[in-house]
Formats: C-alpha cells, sequence, structure tokens
C-alpha cells in the first residue's frame, strides 16, 4: 500500500480502499472467497480435497474510489474492465421514480389547467344564457306592455284629467274678489298628489321597459307582488276580472331582481285574464303569498277559468307552447327560466273547484 501525501494513495487489498485511497490494480478478497466458498461446497458433497483444481480466479481487478478520483481529478475513463466505487447520482439512483413523478406533476399541470379553462368557458356562457334571457325576458316585457297600453294610458289619463280641472278651478277661485286661499292650497295638494301618482305610473312602465341586466338583490316578495297587482288593477277591471291579494303577515326576504320577478307575476295574471275571457261572469284572480317551512317563500296566482288539459300542464312551459291565437307562447318558459335562476321551482295544476294555479316557490334569504 502506498500513501504520500499530497498524493493519491494506492492501496493492495479493496478492502483498504475506503476512506481515502484511490484504487487501482488491486486484490479483491470476495473473488478468493467466493471460489474458496466453491471448494468448500465440492468437498462437502464428497470430493476430496487432492482432487479439486488449483485456484484459478484472478482476484487482482482495478477498482477505484470515485470520490478520490474527483477529488485527486483524476478521468473517470479508466481502463477497460476497472471497477468504480462511484456512487450513482441521484437521478440514476431514482430515475424511475423521478421520471413517474414528473410525469404525475405533467398530468397533474395539464388537469388543472384543463379545468381552470372549462371553468371559464361555463362561466362565460353562464354570462351569454343570463343576457339572452334578459333579452329575451325584455321583448317579452315590451309584449306585456303593450298589452297593458290601453289600461297604463287610462291610468295615466286619470291624474292629468284632475290636476286640470283642479288648476282651471284654482283660476276661478283667484279670480273672484275675494278668492279663498285656504281652498287654493287644498286644491294645489290635490294637484301634487295627482302629480305624483302619474310620475308613479311613469317609474314602473320605465322599469317595467327598461333594459336592465339581471341583477338580484335582497326584496320583500310582499312588496314585488303588492307592486304588479298595483299595476294590473286598471287593466283587470277593463276586462271586467275581480283581482284580489293577500299577502302574507310576516316579510318574505328573498334574493331576487325585482323587475324580473314582477315580470313572472304580471305572465301569470295576464295569461289568466286571458284564459276567462271568454266566460261571461265570475273572472276572478286571487294572488297570495306565503312562506313554506323555514326555508322559501311560496307565490300562487289562481283564477276561476277553465283550467289546463291535464296532459297539457307541462307541455306549457315548453318555449312556443301556445293556444291562443295572438300567442307567442315564450311567457311562461321566460317565467320558469327567471324563477329558476333565482334558484326558485314554478309549476302548475287545476284547482278541484275549476280554474287554473301557478305557484312558484324561491329560497327565503338567510
Ligand atoms: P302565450 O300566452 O303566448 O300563449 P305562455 O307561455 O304565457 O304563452 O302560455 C302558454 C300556454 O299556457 C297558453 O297558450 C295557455 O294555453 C296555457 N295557459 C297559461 N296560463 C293559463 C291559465 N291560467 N289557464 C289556462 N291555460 C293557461
Amino acid at each position: 500500500m502506498l500513501v504520500l501525501a499530497g498524493h493519491p494513495a494506492v492501496p493492495a487489498v479493496e478492502t483498504f480502499l475506503e476512506p481515502g485511497r484511490i484504487g487501482g490494480f488491486v486484490i479483491v478478497p470476495s473473488l478468493i472467497g467466493a471460489e474458496a466458498a466453491q471448494g468448500a461446497l465440492r468437498i462437502q458433497d464428497g470430493e476430496v480435497p487432492e482432487g479439486l483444481p488449483p485456484p484459478a480466479v484472478d482476484a487482482v481487478k482495478p477498482v477505484f474510489n470515485w470520490h478520490q478520483m474527483q477529488r485527486w481529478n483524476v478521468s473517470e475513463a479508466s481502463p477497460h474492465g476497472s471497477e468504480s466505487s462511484r456512487e450513482p447520482s441521484f437521478l440514476e439512483r431514482y430515475r424511475w421514480r423521478v421520471i413517474a413523478l414528473t410525469a404525475a406533476v405533467l398530468v397533474q399541470t395539464l388537469l388543472i389547467a384543463f379545468l381552470l379553462h372549462e371553468r371559464q368557458m361555463r362561466r362565460k356562457a353562464e354570462v351569454e344564457a343570463r343576457n339572452q334571457l334578459s333579452q329575451l325576458a325584455h321583448i317579452n316585457r315590451q309584449a306585456t306592455a303593450g298589452e297593458l297600453s290601453s289600461s297604463i294610458a287610462h291610468e295615466l289619463n286619470q291624474p292629468l284629467g284632475s290636476i286640470l280641472t283642479n288648476a282651471e278651478s284654482a283660476e276661478l277661485i283667484l279670480g273672484s274678489p275675494t278668492p279663498d286661499l285656504q281652498e287654493v292650497r287644498e286644491i294645489i295638494s290635490d294637484i301634487k298628489r295627482d302629480d305624483q301618482r302619474a310620475s308613479e305610473v311613469i317609474r314602473r312602465m320605465r322599469s317595467l321597459l327598461k333594459r336592465a341586466p339581471f341583477e338580484k338583490k335582497e326584496i320583500d316578495l310582499n312588496q314585488t307582488m303588492r307592486e304588479a297587482f298595483d299595476f294590473l288593477k286598471l287593466q283587470a277591471s277593463a276586462r271586467n276580472v275581480a283581482i284580489y291579494l293577500q299577502t302574507s303577515p310576516q316579510t318574505l326576504r328573498v334574493q331576487g331582481d325585482p323587475v324580473q320577478l314582477q315580470q313572472v307575476i304580471l305572465n301569470l295574471v295576464v295569461n289568466s285574464m286571458d284564459a276567462m275571457a271568454k266566460m261571461p261572469y265570475g273572472r276572478t284572480i286571487i294572488g297570495r303569498t306565503d312562506v313554506n317551512g323555514a326555508a322559501s317563500a311560496v307565490i300562487s296566482i289562481s283564477d276561476s277559468g277553465p283550467g289546463i288539459p291535464p296532459d297539457r300542464l307541462n307541455e306549457i312551459f315548453d318555449p312556443f307552447f301556445t293556444t291562443k291565437e295572438q300567442g307567442m307562447g315564450i311567457g311562461l318558459s321566460i317565467a320558469r327560466t327567471i324563477v329558476l335562476a333565482h334558484s326558485g321551482q314554478i309549476w302548475a295544476e287545476n284547482q278541484s273547484g275549476g280554474g287554473a294555479v301557478f305557484h312558484l316557490s324561491l329560497p327565503l334569504a338567510a
């Protein structure tokens, strides 16, 4: 064994390779041991020691210590047949695991990218669907406004007529030698009240006709029902329909778009009026609001019309289903789309005493 300070040390036997020797042509005791073991086994199997062949193993091998080769800057390109004690690198040792792990990470990344893309596409589709819904709903509201236009005109004419009459009376009073100012004050307050009435009609008409995006906020369903029924009062009386509203005593807070929910109510009530159009008398519509347990609010609108043929009860909500000559068949399908967009449900049934009843349930706000 050769050990020189500042030089690589060369051991004679492989056993002394570690630590700190570079290696070289060394005796490998394990080879001698293996041949001796072979001989011992043959003797055990009955052969006589003298009969065994003389040791033939070449126990001197070129063996190198990889760390020391690095240290002494010796090239790895060692002579053919030499052995090196080089430790395999991390990549060599765990090659398959590294490949499997990289593949798993890659697949996962692709999967995440795909899911994100899917989510984005779904959001886009949802926004598009909502836009389409609000466009279609707008067309339907225009049609409803058209149907209600005569009663709206009447509703506007009434306060405008009173304003004119009151203004003329005030003029006459003021023209007299001793005008009764108290009466003039009362007339002016009447004029202000009628003006507010007319403004309210225009406000309701505007909100019905405005092209607003679908927008939910916390509302009181009783209030929404009241406003819609107020809107329909005149149309009902023009069509000889008695219309009643019974609201629940408690406030019904829901997350909703008030314009669109009013549109659903208008559609249902106008349909009821249409259904009763051929009846000579007894045309009645009743609107009700109530709670169903702690979780949902329910609106129902019933009429005293002919009802819906039982085999058509589901069909009536399909787009373009109509039994009317001038019907578009989109009122109920829009109503259903709006209610579904509010996470609610809408269904129709026939009452035992005759006439149809439409129910819609909406989740109560937490
Ligand atoms: P349209 O009013 O244009 O026909 P809708 O979708 O609003 O479209 O209504 C679809 C159909 O449902 C009506 O044509 C009618 O046959 C039926 N329908 C709706 N409401 C009632 C009701 N209250 N009573 C009887 N039939 C009704």
